[in-house]
């Protein structure tokens, strides 16, 4: 499994880059590669056509309605709903149950459908907590986070291969739980001790990033979620006072591939 990293900017578009999106990669016994689009932020829509041509995508997972995780929608709902390709099917739509909604408010509209067009291009199915979702070669379940809204994180497998993405979440079981021994954590870390302490419920630190993940037995951490007023020098040394494994923050373009952790490989020094 390899995960392309679209956008990780926290909360916002940054300077260098679009607000959060994922899209999860994995190639089947027979060949052929799924891909899943895990959140489409704010200015995310543009870079994912740098790597790839949307009608080609699998599903879409979204892990809440802030705009830095969905707002992007809008750009690939107008690009399946007015291409020239007249055949495509309709996209599998994981999300929180408002979107439909939050969409066509975004545009102004009555209803769920695209003027000029006699169908939404998209498929909406509604998450909850402890689903678990099979598409194409990827098993993924859901866990509610705490956040200020409706939130999910997922936890991925395809092939034995594991990631857990916390979505946006302050510290929760749900989170150490979703992490459990997975090969890959990709986990938000929005704020730092001491200047974002008077927010409770919303973001987790550096610290409680790799404290979840300390407890959770994970070996790989990625960072993410980071906004571009904070130097994510920060909450890496936060991160790295309380976890051993190996630790890192993603950039835009970032392509991460997924290998199994906890087997030791022959040879290894
Ligand atoms: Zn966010
Ligand atoms: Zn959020």
């Amino acid at each position: 499994m390899r995960i392309h990293v679209i956008g990780c900017s926290g909360s916002f578009a940054g300077p260098d880059g679009a607000a959060s999106s994922y899209l999860l990669e994995h190639e089947d016994a027979a060949g052929r590669i799924w891909r899943v689009l895990m959140d489409l932020g704010s200015g995310a829509f543009g870079p994912l056509q740098r790597l790839i041509d949307p009608v080609d995508l699998d599903a879409v997972i979204v892990s809440h309605l802030h705009p830095d995780h969905y707002l992007d929608l809008t750009g690939l709902e107008v690009f399946r709903a007015y291409h020239s390709r007249v055949d495509l099917p309709l996209l599998p739509l994981h999300a929180p149950a408002p979107l439909a909604d939050r969409l066509a408010a975004v545009v102004g509209r009555e209803g769920h459908i695209p003027a000029g067009v006699d169908r939404s291009p998209f498929e909406y199915h509604v998450l909850a907590d402890r689903q678990r979702l099979v598409i194409g070669p990827f098993e993924i379940e859901t866990r509610a986070v705490v956040h200020p809204v409706e939130a999910y994180g997922f936890r991925i497998t395809a092939a034995g291969q594991t990631v857990a993405y916390s979505g946006d979440t302050d510290s929760c079981a749900a989170l150490e739980e979703l992490a459990r021994d997975a090969d890959l954590f990709l986990c938000e870390a929005g704020y730092i001790e001491g200047r974002d302490d008077r927010f409770t419920g919303v973001h987790l630190t550096g610290r409680r990033a790799g404290q979840a993940a300390a407890r959770a037995g994970v070996r790989d951490l990625a960072l993410t979620h980071i906004p571009a007023w904070t130097d994510p020098a920060v909450p890496l040394a936060e991160a790295r006072e309380v976890y051993t494994g190996r630790l890192r923050r993603v950039r835009p373009m970032d392509i991460l591939e997924v290998v199994p952790s906890h087997t030791p490989e022959e040879g290894a020094p």
